[in-house]
């Protein structure tokens, strides 16, 4: 069945691990929409920096590889794969040297400029449900439906933890909480684009509530903005 709303937006942001991309995921298979993932999209960045050898601060170089990146992304046997020049950067992209360094790399305003403008250029036309850090804020300010998800770090943590095992990628839980800590304070400080509460987004504490209970809740909230009919 048609959706009711032509083109649309959902933008799902908040702090490391508290489920968007779980949450996302699910909303677009049910609404049969696109799912976008900005944060693999900061993450493909870093790794083509660490490839490259380019420190935070050689933005000339960090420029060049921005005019020749090349990223994709196939969904395959219901999994996202990401592609960076034509490599699969999968699980690359989730490891510890990644992790350490995206938060900063995602802050150098020219990655901000260019991936902001991608996934403009990619939402175009299209019925959407993006997940990152400043998609209602920044990124598309005049989203239909704006989610805004926190929970307490322990949590957090432990959800990180989990979901690297059923990946497959072992990190150890205090490294993945140190992590988590770092980068929400770095995202939250940053002068470009900081993770904060869009006004008008709805927020969510999900510290207390299964997957299912936050699907149901932000659900409801969907069908209260734009009426989509599945
Ligand atoms: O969502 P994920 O944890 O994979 O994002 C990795 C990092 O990318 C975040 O910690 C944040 O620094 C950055 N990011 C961002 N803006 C977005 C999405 C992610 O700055 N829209």
């Amino acid at each position: 069945m048609e959706n009711l709303c032509k083109n649309y937006v959902i933008a799902i942001d908040g702090e490391a691990g508290t489920g968007k991309s779980t949450l996302a995921k699910n909303i677009a298979k049910k609404y049969n929409i696109v799912y976008m993932d900005t944060g693999a999209m900061y993450r493909c960045v870093t790794l083509d920096m660490i490839n490259n050898n380019v420190a935070l601060d050689e933005i000339e170089k960090i420029t060049e590889l921005l005019d020749n990146i090349k990223l994709e992304v196939s969904s395959e046997n219901g999994e996202d794969k990401f592609y960076l020049n034509g490599e699969d950067v999968t699980k690359k992209i989730r490891e510890k040297q990644v992790n350490d360094l995206v938060s900063q790399v995602s802050h150098i305003q020219i990655v901000r400029d260019r991936m902001v403008d991608l996934q403009r250029k990619l939402a175009q036309g299209k019925k959407i449900v993006m997940e990152g850090r400043d998609i209602g804020t920044n990124v598309f300010p005049d989203a239909q439906v704006k989610i805004y998800l926190t929970a307490t770090a322990q949590e957090r943590a432990k959800r990180r933890y989990n979901q690297n095992q059923e990946k497959g990628i072992d990190i150890p839980y205090e490294e993945i909480y140190k992590n988590v800590v770092f980068r929400d304070n770095n995202d939250k400080s940053s002068s470009v684009a900081p993770l904060k509460k869009a006004d008008d987004a709805y927020e969510l504490d999900t510290t207390n509530y299964s997957l299912e209970e936050v699907e149901e809740i932000v659900m409801n909230k969907v069908k209260e903005k734009i009426q989509i009919d599945v």
